[in-house]
């Protein structure tokens, strides 16, 4: 993407990538932030990046090495929050993308937290666990200097999970001398992990999905959802959007996609891609290996829940859904928002849409401080509560305003953290 951006100097213009789409979306809140916009620069420039080489011996004896990320982009309001990601494809452009999202979504549903996130270059399907076990100890003592309950707390992301989030803990923990729990959330029930943690995201996606489609007066028993991304997010998503009635019609993982006109078994899907690890040769679906044909199946909710720039000015006019909702950080570059707000296409951004997650990160948090620990219920009926209270808000300034929900969930976030900016001032 070309960007009429300064490219900071250490990253070069071929890998400025979502940080550029970023930077975008703040050019698109500017004009609504009055007298803060002299801060606005703070959201242009992360406050810490720490790249770090991740050194491990493989099983075979040989010495393989990683790039891993921590970007802490603002701590305004409080401690960097956000995840770790393990993939092929991270570069330091997502990540800083992804902890400035982070900034943003924290804000708009007021958790008191920064924006942080981190990730390592790596396919961990290459690697055995013990491998994988070794990378995340030694990634989590190379960024020990600058993570802490109260400094940046990390979290499950793409490829991550309780499991990893366990070793962290404990490698942190072993490095501090005692037990620090709050350090990550994400946790093992049994580690001091909230429940409700493990669906909080895709439960947040349905929710707002669910407040969206009453105001397109869509009802969700019948509705047609196709999903990207049947991970932690797309699988809980569609699992509950199926229960509430709705037809699950597509799922595209990293492998494939499925589709099936009268709705799929997403509890059979489920199984068999814990089976198989991936949706590929699912029993009463049809396989459509075209990938790009996805984006023009016929639903009325369309759920991006993979990673970033999916939805594009290559494919956004064929999207035939009325509403997409954000699983996935990321997935809309701005050519193809402008294409989907003309086409009357109600885009709910992944800063409200998939915000679950961090909240019942936050609410993981909590309790390990009090180490009182809450009722499933309690969990889920206060996530419920936040999701459809920072979607009123973000409609009602959409609508105010006359602007999209994206730029309408910037207004909101980056306001509060460009006060908590000014509030504090600059040191010295
Ligand atoms: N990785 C999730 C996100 O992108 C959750 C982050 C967290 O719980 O800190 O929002």
């Amino acid at each position: 993407m070309n960007s009429p951006h300064q490219i900071p100097s250490y990253l070069t213009q071929r890998e400025v990538g979502p940080w550029a789409v970023y930077l975008e979306q703040v050019d698109r809140v500017t004009p609504h932030l009055g007298k803060l916009a002299r801060w606005v620069e703070t959201l242009k420039r992360p406050k810490r990046i720490l790249v770090v080489d991740v050194p491990i011996e493989r099983d075979d004896g040989s010495i393989a090495h990683f790039e891993g990320y921590r970007v802490q982009h603002n701590t305004s309001r409080g401690p960097g929050k956000g995840g770790v990601r393990f993939h092929q494809d991270v570069t330091l452009s997502e990540v800083m993308a992804l902890s400035a999202w982070m900034t943003v979504k924290n804000a708009a549903v007021n958790v008191p937290y920064g924006g942080a996130k981190g990730g390592i270059r790596v396919d961990p399907r290459t690697l055995s666990q013990g491998e994988l076990q070794r990378m995340t100890r030694r990634y989590t003592s190379e960024i020990n200097i600058i993570i802490g309950p109260n400094k940046d707390i990390p979290a499950p992301d793409v490829n991550t999970n309780e499991q990893t989030m366990a070793w962290m803990m404990d490698t942190y923990s072993m490095n501090q001398g005692s037990t620090a729990s709050g350090v990550v959330t994400g946790k093992p029930i049994s580690l001091g992990g909230s429940l409700g943690r493990h669906d909080a995201t895709g439960r947040g996606v349905f929710v707002v999905g669910c407040e969206a489609a009453h105001k397109r007066g869509l009802s969700i028993p019948g509705a047609r959802i196709a999903v990207q991304g049947f991970g932690n997010v797309g699988g809980i998503t569609a699992r509950l959007f199926a229960e509430a009635g709705a037809r699950i019609v597509a799922v595209q993982d990293h492998v494939t996609t499925v589709v099936c006109d009268s709705g799929l078994d997403v509890v059979a899907l489920q199984a068999h891609v814990t089976e198989h690890g991936s949706v590929a040769g699912f029993p009463g679906a049809d396989e459509v290996s075209d990938r790009a044909r996805f984006w023009a199946i016929d639903c009325d909710i369309l759920v991006p829940a993979a990673l970033e720039q999916q939805i594009t000015a290559a494919n956004a006019g064929q999207i035939r859904a009325s509403i997409i909702l954000e699983g996935a950080n990321g997935p809309t570059t701005t050519e193809a928002d402008d294409i989907l707000s003309e086409r009357g296409v109600l885009v709910v951004p992944d800063v409200i849409a998939n915000a679950g997650g961090v909240t019942v990160s936050y609410f993981e948090w909590v309790q390990d401080f009090s180490s009182f620990f809450w009722t499933e219920d309690e969990i889920n009926s206060r996530l419920t509560r936040i999701m459809r209270e920072a979607f009123a808000a973000v409609w009602q300034i959409s609508v105010d305003k006359q602007v999209s929900l994206r730029t309408a969930a910037f207004i909101i976030g980056c306001t509060r953290v460009l006060e908590a900016r000014e509030m504090r001032g600059l040191y010295p």
